[in-house]
């Protein structure tokens, strides 16, 4: 399932990040693509807040690559940002964080591509205003990722 997802604002990302945290379950891994400022962080705080932790608690880190955050499902808050590629990923553990039970967020997540599950959701943003970003979610066909779509129509581009 490929949707593209227009947002207007900040808000819109973080509803469109609720409506797809909902859907997550322990073990899956969602890799977020998309320039410096484009929102991927932003996204991590409306998942974070479907999974039941504050969104004050996930913030863009300089220095840590692994953020993990207890809630009823754990969060794995990681940014790839600062390593060199799969290979140093793959030497931090990484295979094994992406394969446990936690749910996985990934951000610049293109950087480790070698690594990631091929069943990953993947959501992709571009920036196409100050406040517009088209956020693209390819997700396998399930069930509740139908869900997600019918729940997100607001926000789908025809
Ligand atoms: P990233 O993690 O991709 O570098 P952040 O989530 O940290 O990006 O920052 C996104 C910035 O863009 C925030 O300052 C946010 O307020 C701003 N912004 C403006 N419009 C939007 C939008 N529609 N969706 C997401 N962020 C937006
Ligand atoms: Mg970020």
């Amino acid at each position: 399932m490929i949707l593209r997802l227009r947002s207007e604002s900040p808000e819109d990302t973080l509803a469109v990040a609720r409506t797809l945290g909902e859907e997550l379950r322990p073990g899956d891994v969602v890799a977020l693509t998309g320039d410096l400022g484009a929102g991927k962080t932003l996204f991590c705080k409306g998942v974070g807040e479907a999974l039941g932790i504050p969104p004050d608690r996930i913030v863009s880190p300089t220095f840590t690559i692994v953020t993990e955050h207890e809630g009823p499902v754990p969060l794995m808050h990681i940014d790839v940002y600062r390593l060199s590629g799969a290979r140093e990923a793959d030497e931090i553990g990484m295979r094994e964080l992406l394969s446990g039970d936690g749910v996985c967020l990934v951000e610049w997540a293109e950087k480790i591509s070698e690594l990631l599950p091929t069943d990953c959701i993947q959501v992709t943003f571009t920036i196409s205003g100050d406040d517009r970003r088209e956020i693209e979610v390819a997700a396998p066909d399930l069930p509740r990722f139908d869900d997600f779509r019918a729940r997100s129509k607001r926000f789908q581009l025809h």
